[in-house]
């Protein structure tokens, strides 16, 4: 599926929120690392992608009416059979059905579940004076209380990638710290100019957040993504 056809789709549904899953498909093709994530609309159907995902796996709410999906008890990880992956479908759909009570659940998404590695944030913005904006920084409280994170305008050139790395407060913990292993930077710069031009590519992408993107020594995966266009 390409960008304009899901674009397509989500107008014709009235929607401004691209799902994971339809996320994660457009920004697979602009090259950038995800965790390659289907939608199951059943258990049985979920089931069987999971084999497919490779065990351990993730399943996740999909629903336009839950943008924070763990906070509506949507995300269960280390699935480990069939079983499991049965059961957490039934208990995903029933605490988001109680946290959000007319929220239309569209299904599951299923993926394979990564190893951990340090939580980054990838993100975009639109200033209403001067466009897409780039912006990084280190994931969980890094972000939400520290607000340590860096700006750039798009279109972006490698150099900016590189400079909203490193001017991060926390930047020494991407060399790895307290027995941590270090991140790799070119992944993760690279991660940043892909996400950029996909960004310049289609202007009708207003929102745009990978959070998070896991950074290891070798690579970066993002495991979370969500895109919101303009509406028509
Ligand atoms: P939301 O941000 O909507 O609550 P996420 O998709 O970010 O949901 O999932 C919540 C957390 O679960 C993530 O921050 C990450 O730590 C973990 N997680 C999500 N997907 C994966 C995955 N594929 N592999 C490993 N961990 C994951
Ligand atoms: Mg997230």
């Amino acid at each position: 599926m390409t960008f304009q056809s899901v674009l397509t789709q989500a107008r014709s549904e009235h929607r401004t929120l691209l799902n994971e899953v339809e996320a994660k498909q457009v920004l697979g093709e602009a090259g950038v690392s995800v965790t390659v994530t289907t939608l199951a609309t059943s258990a049985d159907e979920a089931a069987k992608q999971a084999e497919a995902a490779g065990y351990p796996v993730v399943l996740k709410v999909v629903s336009p009416d839950i943008a924070h999906k763990s906070d509506a008890g949507g995300v269960k990880l280390n699935l480990n059979n069939t079983a499991e992956v049965k059961a957490a479908y039934a208990e995903i759909v029933a605490s988001c059905t109680k946290a959000v009570p007319n929220a239309n659940i569209v299904g599951v998404a299923v993926q394979h579940m990564a190893p951990q590695g340090t939580e980054v944030i990838i993100g975009m913005t639109t200033d209403a004076q001067f466009g897409p904006v780039m912006m990084f920084g280190l994931g969980g409280i890094m972000v939400e209380v520290l607000k340590d994170v860096s700006f750039r305008l798009v279109p972006l050139t490698d150099r900016d990638a590189n400079q909203m790395i490193n001017e991060i407060k926390g930047r020494p913990i991407l060399d790895g710290v307290r027995g941590q292993p270090a991140s790799d930077i070119a992944a993760l710069k690279s991660t940043i100019v892909k996400v950029a031009k996909f960004v310049e590519d289609h202007p009708e992408v207003r929102e745009l957040d990978l959070n998070p993107v896991f950074a290891y020594p070798d690579g970066a995966i993002a495991v979370d993504a969500r895109i919101i266009v303009a509406e028509a």
